[in-house]
């Protein structure tokens, strides 16, 4: 009789720790369990998240990702990387396709209500990008004319809020954007400084204009729950620890973003 007794308690041990397994929240825990980490990225968004002539991904941003898988996994390589766009992104997040964003995001005050940000690991600013030839120097020039934005980006919201008058053109990825300024559908496109610079390199047919209208703070987005704060305090540590030792100083001269 103990004998069946105890068969059944190692039983019910057994089942409990499987159960568990399986009803794991907490997002370090499950990508231990996992032994991978997944991302949200841009592929749209040179320097930061892109493709090279292979296919592959590349960018500050991903290799920001390969270092936290690194130094959670102890191997760079145990990270997946979904493309994610500024509209699409949230959702991604929220619907847990992916761990975490880092996709090009800014705080913002009205983010922060809906997602957990890591501390900043990078400061753009937003500018906008026009064709060489134009006669355009600010934002009061574009009165009445047409401004490209892509959809979701901090951008559209402080244009459609602080400048109503300007009409607006919207795209989902920033690679749409910059073709339909080439293709003469709009006079500019507003963006961030950083991103629409990755653009001037290889085209000296459009150019930048040298006024900034906002302080862009790209962080780590998480979801605003309990369960993501244990991988939040991580990725704020190796973040800490990437600035105290240069070695993301070194990171962004690698990607000219410094
Ligand atoms: N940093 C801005 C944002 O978070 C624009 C870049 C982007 O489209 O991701 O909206």
């Amino acid at each position: 009789m103990k004998k069946v007794i105890f068969a059944l308690l190692l039983l019910c041990l057994f089942c409990c720790a499987c159960g568990k397994k399986d009803n794991i929240t907490d997002d370090l825990a499950k990508i231990y369990q996992r032994d991978k980490i997944i991302v949200g990225v841009r592929d749209d968004a040179a320097p930061f998240g892109f493709r090279d002539k292979d296919g592959n991904l590349i960018g500050y941003d991903i290799d920001l990702a390969k270092i936290i898988a690194g130094n959670i996994l102890g191997n760079e390589n145990k990270v997946e990387f979904i493309p994610v766009t500024a509209s699409n992104r949230i959702m991604k997040l929220n619907s847990g396709d992916v761990d975490m964003l880092i996709a090009t995001m800014s705080i913002t005050n009205q983010r922060q209500q809906i997602l957990n940000f890591s501390i900043p690991y990078y400061i753009a600013g937003q500018a906008i990008l026009v064709k060489s030839s134009s006669k355009a120097e600010s934002l009061s020039d574009f009165e009445g004319e047409k401004l490209i934005i892509v959809f979701g980006s901090t951008s559209e919201r402080n244009l459609r809020t602080n400048v109503p008058e300007v009409k607006l053109l919207g795209y989902k990825t920033y690679n749409q954007a910059y073709k339909a300024l080439k293709a003469g559908k709009a006079q500019g496109i507003v963006a961030d400084d950083t991103i629409l610079l990755g653009f001037v390199v290889s085209d000296k047919s459009v150019r930048l204009l040298p006024k900034r209208y906002s302080k862009e703070p790209y962080a780590v987005a998480f979801r605003k729950d309990e369960y993501s704060e244990r991988l939040m305090k991580k990725v704020n540590y190796i973040i800490e620890n990437l600035q105290s030792t240069g070695r993301l100083n070194r990171l962004q001269e690698k990607w000219e973003i410094k």
